[in-house]
């Protein structure tokens, strides 16, 4: 099997003007994922993952040089089809959670879809298998305040994975949990990348979770 360059960032800065002050939150980055590998990115603070990350999942775009994603130049696109790109190729998983508070597990992995023109009971059913598979058949319409942060953030992983995205982003997943719970949820990702053939990425600054 060939192998398939997914995701190709070349000559990357993201330069950040701060009252006549330049960050250079990026400076020539290069990397390559092929399509189907677990990578970690580990780097102290401060040190850009969620800048690069941002790149990568098509959030912002670059000062200088191109970042691709399936041969889709990021920077090509208007807005509004970075959103579309986004919503069909990226799953986004984030430190916090950020689930929305007042809709159930269910909701918050159907809403995804729904925004992706899928109807709710389709929608709905493909939420209660991707629930199913991260370990929360119990707990469809429990709301993130009535889950633990364990639970909360396989709610976000099932959700980032509603729409069979190709990419995986994991911003500090382990960030607000314990280190067996986090050890947990770095396992459900190796899991996902071995069954599913989803590209996972994930950053941390925390050398305890690479040993996860
Ligand atoms: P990490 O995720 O590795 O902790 P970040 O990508 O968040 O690092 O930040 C990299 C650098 O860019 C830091 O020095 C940070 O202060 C700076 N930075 C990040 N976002 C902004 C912003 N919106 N405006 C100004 N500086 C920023
Ligand atoms: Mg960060």
């Amino acid at each position: 099997m060939s192998k398939e360059v997914l995701v190709s960032v070349r000559g990357i800065d993201r330069v950040y003007q701060t009252k006549g002050e330049t960050v250079f939150a990026l400076a020539g980055v290069d990397l390559d994922v092929y399509r189907g590998e677990y990578l970690s990115i580990m780097g102290p603070s401060g040190s850009g993952k969620s800048t690069l990350f941002n790149m990568v999942g098509a959030l912002d775009t670059p000062t200088r040089g191109e970042v691709r994603v399936s041969d889709v130049s990021i920077a090509s696109l208007s807005s509004l089809e970075r959103s579309y790109f986004r919503c069909q190729h990226i799953g986004y998983v984030f430190q916090s959670y950020n689930l929305i508070p007042f809709l159930t597990a269910r909701e918050n992995v159907a809403l995804p879809q729904i925004f992706l023109g899928i109807d709710e009971p389709e929608a709905n059913a493909r939420a209660d298998e991707v629930l199913t598979y991260v370990g929360l058949g119990d707990r469809l319409t429990h709301r993130p305040d009535e889950l633990s942060g364990g639970q909360q953030q396989r709610v976000a992983i099932a959700r980032a994975l509603a729409n069979a995205p190709s990419i995986l982003l994991a911003d500090e997943p382990t960030g607000n949990l314990d280190l067996h719970t986090g050890g947990e949820i770095i396992k459900l990702f190796k899991q996902l990348s071995v069954e599913t053939g989803v590209t996972v990425i994930t950053a941390t600054h925390d050398h305890k979770m690479l040993a996860a």
